[in-house]
């Protein structure tokens, strides 16, 4: 064989023994294979980690999470054991090394984010922002947002069975954090999935529903069954993507038997339909995907939908390297059958700046994976431009690369610029994370936060080619 720069091996999956976690020691089989026994048993805060973890994870690291909650971070913590007994497996929590391991474990730094993980220098780029692909002003109607022309994402719920540090939906997911307010829903939930419903209907231009939130998993079963039932009978509508983390963070709820039954009625009249419906999950990591994970996986295959796929994103420290990304695809692929579909670049929301790439380390490792996956299964690695909408990472128009700013272009129109003749001729821009450039580059954008105050400022993560301060 030739030397190849990664080396192709299958992966056995593991489930780490819970036993092994002090706080765990006597849970059982039944026990944790309960979606209601994993949902109460969430880890919430520093008193539930540091019990269940022992005194094994150092008071070091309990101040370091404290801090980064009071001063950082933008979602609240929300872990359940099945995510928790996956990370820092192979060192035992009593013994020497624990708190080590658990710092540097990949799930962890983007689960449970503490203050020493995140940049001092620029914690957040100057046009980080809150929702930073402007999804609430594409709402068609609240929680819809109609932002390509035939495909909608509908928020139905703005909670998850677990929170993830670099969340997108920061804006609207989640319990508040001391540093973020969330934005609130104002419909009475019937009520704005009813409008959604009309929307579609009056609609018919729309194809693809993407039903998010949020996380579906939370979403009482009857309701998104209704939900997603409804939606098979707009005639439009073809596809369907269910988007659930909670397959991988908590699969004790897929593998629940009123959950298959009712996923096997939705599969039995999407196939009747002609419509497809496909679940959607977010792995970043290959230790996230245990046996329990492929169970569910297969479970969902074997109700009849379409597919499984995942969509992961490129996190630092988590899996910015080709053979962190070609281990997660193989072992989604060959122990879950889950196909690998996306990595997006991770968005400019404030305090994501130690966690983003620059688009130039994205090109490179979309450069990487290609040739050793299938083509059907090697993902794409996208960037999901403000304003524009997911491009691949070869798609950019220009890159200036001094300044960490790339330019892009679309080729349709969002009702945000309905009216504006120039929006498919306008460049618009995305920025790298800025203590990634080179000094002359620093200082520019050192100078321009001065000049113009807005460092930190939570100004839109978009600045049109013409608006750009001159070099
Ligand atoms: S599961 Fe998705 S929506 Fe929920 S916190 Fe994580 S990234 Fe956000």
């Amino acid at each position: 064989m030739v030397e190849q720069p990664y080396a192709y091996q299958r992966i056995e999956l593991t489930e780490p023994d819970w036993r092994r976690i002090p706080g765990w020691s006597d849970v059982t089989t039944a026990e944790w294979e309960s979606a209601q026994w994993q949902r109460a048993h969430c880890v919430k805060n520093l008193r539930q980690l540091r019990g269940v973890l022992g005194a094994g994870l150092d008071e070091t690291f309990l101040a370091d999470l404290e801090r980064d909650q009071r001063e950082r971070a933008t979602m609240s913590m929300l872990v359940p054991p099945q995510m928790l007994n996956t990370m820092a497996s192979s060192v035992p929590p009593d013994g020497p090394g624990f708190t080590e391991a658990f710092y540097a474990d990949p799930v962890r730094r983007y689960m449970i984010p503490v203050f020493s993980d995140r940049r001092t220098d620029w914690p957040s780029h100057p046009y980080a922002s809150r929702d930073s692909l402007h999804e609430a002003e594409m709402w068609a109607v609240e929680g819809l947002t109609h932002r390509y022309p035939t495909k909608v994402l509908a928020e139905v719920l703005p909670t998850c069975p677990q929170y993830c540090g670099h969340c997108t939906r920061m804006d609207l997911v989640g319990n508040p954090t001391a540093s973020t307010g969330k934005l609130k829903f104002g419909l009475p939930p019937a009520d704005r999935l009813a409008a959604m419903i009309d929307y579609l209907r009056a609609t018919p231009g729309v194809r693809d529903v993407v039903v998010s939130g949020g996380d579906v998993a939370n979403l009482p079963w009857p309701r998104l069954e209704a939900f997603v039932s409804a939606l098979l009978d707009v005639d439009s509508v073809r596809d369907i993507r269910l988007a659930t983390k909670a397959l991988m963070g908590l699969p004790q709820h897929w593998l629940a038997d009123d959950v298959r039954a009712g996923m096997e009625r939705l599969g039995a009249k999407a196939r009747e339909r002609g419509a497809n419906i496909a679940i959607h999950t977010h792995v970043n990591a290959a230790q996230s995907v245990t046996p329990l994970v492929a169970r569910a996986a297969r479970a969902m295959l074997d109700t009849g939908i379409r597919d499984v796929r995942n969509q992961g994103v490129l996190l630092r420290g988590v899996n910015d390297s080709a053979s962190a990304l070609l281990d997660l695809c193989f072992t989604l692929l060959d122990g879950a059958g889950i196909m690998p579909y996306y990595f997006y670049m991770c968005d400019m929301i404030p305090g994501s700046e130690h966690w983003r790439l620059s688009l130039g380390e994205a090109q490179d490792l979309q450069h990487q994976i290609m040739g050793y996956l299938p083509g059907f299964a090697t993902p794409r690695v996208v960037c999901d431009v403000p304003y524009v909408g997911k491009r691949w990472v070869h798609q950019v128009s220009r890159y200036d690369t001094d300044l960490g700013i790339s330019y892009w272009m679309k080729n349709y129109r969002t009702g945000v610029e309905a009216e504006d003749p120039l929006a498919l001729g306008r460049e618009y821009a995305y920025y790298d994370p800025i203590y990634l450039l080179p000094e002359p580059g620093q200082a520019w954008w050192r100078q321009l936060s001065q000049a113009t105050g807005e460092y930190g400022a939570g100004e839109p993560a978009v600045m049109l080619v013409e608006d750009a301060p001159a070099r």
